[in-house]
């Protein structure tokens, strides 16, 4: 298997993927794929409801939120967000820490009055705003955030406490990488591509009196109502995505949960920053020390040129993924739930040996 570090879709966790290949062409007995099954029989049901009761267990879920599995990606969320819940002249607070967060300011334009709370722009998005940067309106509908920041490699540690106002996360990049209070979200949403499983889920858990004071002209398949009412089954759903989220979910719960998975995400990413932070300069990261991601490991090896014979030769030696998002350049390791220490100190040792040579 390739060391890989793409930064989405990305690694699965090779037991799931052998389980799925054994059981992909006679499910468990029946004599179909799960993928040729309907989504009303009893097999696939009992599949879906797995998937979402494994989500509350692991995730400790209270009973006043709704766990949906929707189509569109994270990129839908952006719009069906304010299309749901903000009101034509309410206002909603963004917290741009990067792209992502661009992105979703932008659709949460197109329906009511969503203002920039504060942002790290200025900073080439290296760091996370601090919590008295973070005033806001007691007015407002909710405060929109993003928990990992994908590009830049940033991630929050904590969050701030808004109070009344629902807190709406974006945790696409980061979500199940470790143990939180759910009770303290309004919304946290999820596109299932990096920890989760494969795209083509998204994963919405949603505060219940939220949907009851959610708009309701709009259309059908974009109302969070329509899929609460409907168990996320109101028409075909990826069938196949959420069986391997179901699995995917059965693996952390058997690698010893969100604690045990937390405790393993911060040893490989650590393996990586200390030989960025003992280069002496070879290597830099791009986020500030307390905003960096344990999910996105961003650097620039220094010396320009270097830098483009380390993408050439990291390739070459099997590690795939590691060019930064497009828009930022440098190097970037993903390095989600499934991908294994031995690939972090893999490619650890294999940055050490390139300064070596090269210095
Ligand atoms: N939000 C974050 C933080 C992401 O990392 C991504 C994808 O990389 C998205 C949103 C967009 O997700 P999707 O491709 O599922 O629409």
């Amino acid at each position: 298997r390739a060391y890989n570090f793409s930064a989405g879709p990305s690694a699965l966790p090779l037991e799931v993927l052998e389980k799925a290949q054994k059981e992909l062409v006679n499910f468990r007995g029946t004599g179909m794929s799960i993928m040729e099954m309907s989504h009303r029989g009893a097999t696939f049901e009992n599949i879906h409801n797995e998937a979402i009761s494994r989500m509350r267990k692991l995730f400790s879920i209270p009973d006043q939120y709704e766990v949906l599995f929707l189509q569109g990606g994270a990129s839908l969320q952006f719009s069906m967000i304010p299309m749901n819940l903000l009101k034509e002249g309410q206002q909603a607070g963004y917290i741009m820490t990067g792209s992502w967060s661009e992105k979703a300011f932008k659709e949460a334009k197109l329906f009511g009055e969503p203002y920039q709370i504060a942002t790290t722009k200025e900073n080439k998005y290296r760091n996370i705003p601090t919590f008295e940067d973070i005033q806001f309106n007691s007015e407002d509908a909710y405060i929109h955030l993003t928990s990992n920041n994908t590009i830049y490699g940033t991630q929050w540690h904590s969050f701030p406490d808004t109070g009344e106002i629902p807190l709406i996360v974006d945790m696409s990049s980061d979500i199940m990488s470790k143990p939180i209070d759910v009770s303290k979200f309004g919304m946290i949403y999820a596109g299932a591509q990096k920890n989760l499983g494969p795209s083509g889920v998204t994963v919405v858990i949603v505060r219940k009196d939220l949907l009851e004071k959610a708009n309701t002209e709009i259309p059908t398949m974009l109302k969070y109502s329509t899929h609460a009412e409907n168990n996320s089954l109101y028409n075909t759903p990826p069938t196949f995505g959420i069986y391997m989220l179901g699995e995917v979910l059965n693996w952390i719960e058997e690698k010893g949960g969100l604690e045990a998975i937390a405790k393993h995400n911060e040893e490989k990413a650590k393996v990586i920053y200390d030989t960025i932070d003992n280069s002496n300069g070879f290597y830099v990261g791009h986020a500030t020390t307390e905003s960096r991601s344990l999910m996105n490991i961003t650097f620039r090896v220094t010396d320009e040129e270097l830098e483009k014979q380390f993408l050439t030769e990291v390739k070459e030696a099997g590690f795939v993924g590691l060019n930064g998002h497009r828009s930022v350049g440098g190097c970037r390791a993903s390095t989600y739930n499934a991908v294994p220490f031995e690939a972090c100190k893999a490619l650890s040792d294999f940055m050490i040996e390139f300064q070596r040579k090269h210095s």
